[in-house]
């Protein structure tokens, strides 16, 4: 499967913002931004031409790079999101809030997303007692979700929940047992990404 293999922490430069791709690395001075904080590149110190348009383009690309879902991809979930009833923008982040690797990270057992995608991709996970091994699975209300008996990455995502005090309202976690349960779904209110959803539905809507 297609993937973004490009430097995260240019990504997060490109954007202008931490989007937290690294896991530990981004809470230390060593996170790209703190060191550089103007975007990569030859003219990266230049001087940039705003427009509408733009500033459109820019925060499709942040919630692209946040949630680490290439173009094709992300254009078939606002596709989907415009099809379902209520605010397309709020359906689109709630979208892409439900896939299995973001909630594997929230859940606080992974330290980023690409880190989560493998997890999921190497079937350390069961959904309801089945390996799923799709990262973009879309949970449901009432999914539990398990690691794998004789899982060998138990340690790994012991280590990556020592970085997650605490998880959203809309799951539980028991970084114990290494189980959680999708309580309900995500309201807007409960998801935290840097994102203006509105700029995204106006980009797609011209
Ligand atoms: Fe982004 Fe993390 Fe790199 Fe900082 S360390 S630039 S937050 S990926």
């Amino acid at each position: 499967m297609a993937r973004d293999t490009s430097p995260q922490c240019k990504q997060c430069r490109r954007e202008g913002q931490k989007l937290f791709l690294k896991g530990q690395r981004c809470l230390t001075d060593k996170c790209g931004v703190e060191r550089r904080s103007y975007p990569p590149g030859d003219h990266g110190r230049g001087r940039l031409r705003q427009s509408e348009y733009r500033t459109q383009l820019r925060e499709k690309q942040k919630a692209r790079r946040y949630y680490q879902v290439l173009e094709k991809q992300f254009r078939a979930y606002y596709d989907k999101a415009s099809r379902q009833d209520g605010i397309t923008g709020e359906n689109l982040l709630r979208l892409l809030e439900r896939r299995l690797d973001n909630v594997v990270v929230r859940l606080g057992f992974a330290a980023s997303r690409r880190q989560a995608r493998q997890l999921v991709r190497h079937g350390h996970w069961l959904v309801n007692g089945r390996r799923v091994d799709i990262p973009s699975y879309q949970v449901k209300a009432e999914d539990v979700i398990t690691i794998r008996a004789e899982s060998s990455a138990a340690e790994t995502i012991r280590a990556a929940t020592a970085l997650t005090s605490s998880v959203p309202a809309w799951l539980q976690a028991d970084h114990d047992a290494l189980t959680a349960k999708v309580l309900r779904l995500p309201e807007r209110s409960d998801i935290d990404a840097p994102v203006e959803e509105q700029l995204i539905v106006e980009l797609y809507s011209k």
